[in-house]
């Protein structure tokens, strides 16, 4: 699939990416956050995929994060 493709489809499932920069050992991932599917919200950990550090935390999204390579 090419790019363009997948980001057509990224916006219709309502996830946004970002990168973001670890406070703890400040390396910097891709984060992609999608809206919780309402009446099965749990409490979601932003997670550092370098040191398993946590920086944040929602009941209302869920994180996905991707080291940069
Ligand atoms: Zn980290």
């Amino acid at each position: 699939m090419g790019y363009a493709k997948n980001l057509l489809i990224e916006q219709m499932l309502g996830i946004s990416k970002s990168q973001v920069t670890c406070e703890h050992c400040g390396k910097t991932y891709l984060q992609e956050v999608t809206d919780q599917v309402p009446g099965f919200r749990d409490l979601d950990y932003d997670i550092c995929p370098y040191c398993h550090e946590i920086n944040g935390s929602s009941r209302s999204e869920e994180y996905y994060n991707y080291k940069i390579d």
